[in-house]
């Protein structure tokens, strides 16, 4: 069995995890800090710029003194984790939350510059080389009369934000593995809505191609799948049954050619080797020629059947009178009729009945039907052919009071080769194909054959053909 769908199946669902994580540690993770250090730089620049409006602004207007605005500061800069400076533009450090300046000497933080906030309104650096780790930094200015006074800066680890990040990234793996896993579900389905009853259709098929027809399965779904396995089914049942027909077939063609060689080839080898004197020598010869003619009929009803059922029928279609060709086929029973004490008797609708047949075929069914009829018909009785005009239909029935044919051999009448064991005492000279190449040229004139029969009682043959549009339509 082949397991690459599965595989490759497989193969699919092991790559959508290996994006989907590769997708979460990079677009997910970088647009996760960009949203958190955003977020996060807001926050402190509202904080900063409060502080610009009121301990900063207060201070350099004197209105606070710098050790009251030192506290003030420190005690915000614990509470919110960061560190608070405010300096001069020069770069001069006034306050600063972490630890006091000294008074005495003036600290100046290098480099100072604001233009370090680009467009984010932050910047992620280590302030001025104040710190040997990177720090989220905000500016907001102080200003008043106009200018800037100074700056409020506030920085915060990049550490403490990360942490925060972390969490969130932690959130969206945690989303990841449970898709992941309710992705497994469509993997369960794949594999009992396809991979399963796949599979069973491939060992039927490989069952099929190794010749074995007789092979079932089933598959319960009425899906595409389902379908796909009723019609693989019934398509072996069919191939099986053909094959069946077939043997059967040989085997009777076989049995059929075998009975007749197997007598002709023993009076022949009696009569050479003198077993059979010279003088009957003609009445076993005359049986052997029964036997030929009996080879000969079989041979042309086989090669008959073949042409019909290969589609080689073609039929030459005419409007005729059934009726004439029903007399004309009794007419030539005329000398069987006496010989085997039996009358036809013929119950034809109108002068002329006109159907649309090949008049060949026809006549040629209707001798088997009539053949058969007086064959298993006992003497003093009558065989009755009819005719009778219904809708656009003419029904022709071919009715004896033979032996009838038995309940369970009524279906099988038709198939090739079939005799009824009621008959075979009656007729040893049948070949029981005549029904098969009856129903095979009714068949391809688009019309139906039907029996009623009664065991010991008789059977009536009635078969269809279309009305002749000229019988409808005198005028026409
Ligand atoms: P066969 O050449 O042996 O008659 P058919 O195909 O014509 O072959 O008929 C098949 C079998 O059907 C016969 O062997 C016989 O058993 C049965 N059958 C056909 N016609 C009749 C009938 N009119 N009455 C009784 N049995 C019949």
């Amino acid at each position: 069995m082949h397991k690459t769908l599965y595989l490759k199946f497989l193969f699919a669902w092991v790559l959508f995890t290996v994006f989907g994580f590769i997708v979460v540690a990079t677009f997910i993770t970088r647009m996760t800090e960009e949203q958190v250090r955003g977020e996060e730089s807001n926050n402190l620049y509202s904080e900063a710029t409060l502080i610009a409006n009121t301990y900063a602004a207060d201070l350099y207007d004197s209105e606070m003194s710098l050790d009251s605005v030192q506290k003030q500061i420190k005690a915000l800069g614990t509470f919110m984790q960061s560190d608070i400076y405010i300096v001069n533009p020069s770069g001069r450090l006034v306050v600063d939350s972490f630890e006091n300046p000294d008074p005495e000497r003036e600290t100046y933080i290098e480099n100072f510059s604001p233009s370090v906030i680009g467009d984010r309104n932050y910047a992620v650096d280590t302030f001025f080389g104040q710190y040997e780790d990177r720090h989220l930094t905000v500016l907001a200015p102080i200003t008043g009369g106009y200018r800037i006074r100074g700056y409020v800066c506030i920085t915060k680890p990049l550490t403490a934000i990360n942490a925060r990040v972390n969490n969130l990234l932690t959130i969206s793996y945690l989303e990841l593995v449970v898709l992941l896993l309710l992705s497994v579900i469509i993997l369960i389905f794949f594999h009992r809505l396809v991979y399963a009853p796949l599979r069973k259709i491939t060992t039927a098929t490989e069952q099929y191609a190794a010749g074995n027809m007789k092979y079932r399965f089933t598959i319960d779904s009425e899906d595409e799948m389902g379908y796909l396995g009723a019609s693989l089914n019934y398509m072996a049942g069919e191939i099986s049954r053909q094959e069946d027909d077939q043997k059967k077939f040989i085997a009777n063609v076989s049995h059929d050619f075998r009975s007749p060689l197997t007598s002709i080839r023993g009076f022949l080898g009696a009569m050479l080797d003198g077993t059979i004197p010279q003088e009957l020598h003609e009445k076993y010869l005359k049986i052997v020629l029964r036997e030929t003619d009996r080879l000969t009929k079989l041979t042309n009803g086989l090669l008959e059947l073949n042409n019909l059922s290969t589609g080689g029928l073609l039929l030459n279609k005419t409007d005729f009178d059934i009726n004439e060709a029903i007399r004309a086929v009794a007419a030539s029973f005329e000398q069987t009729c006496r010989s085997r004490k039996v009358a036809i008797e013929l119950v034809l609708t109108g002068e002329e009945l006109l159907v649309t047949a090949d008049r060949d075929r026809i006549e040629q069914v209707l001798y088997n039907l009539v053949d058969n009829a007086i064959k298993f018909s006992p003497s003093d009785s009558v065989v009755r052919i009819e005719t009778t005009e219904k809708g656009n239909k003419v029904f022709t029935s071919v009715k004896d009071s033979g032996i009838g044919i038995p309940k369970a051999d009524q279906s099988q009448i038709f198939d090739r080769f079939y005799k009824s064991d009621l008959s075979r005492g009656k007729d040893k000279t049948g070949t029981g194909l005549g029904l098969s190449i009856v129903r095979e040229i009714i068949r391809a004139h688009g019309e139906n054959i039907n029996v009623v029969s009664t065991e010991g009682v008789g059977s009536e043959f009635i078969f269809t053909l279309p009305l002749s549009k000229e019988n409808s339509d005198p005028n026409g």
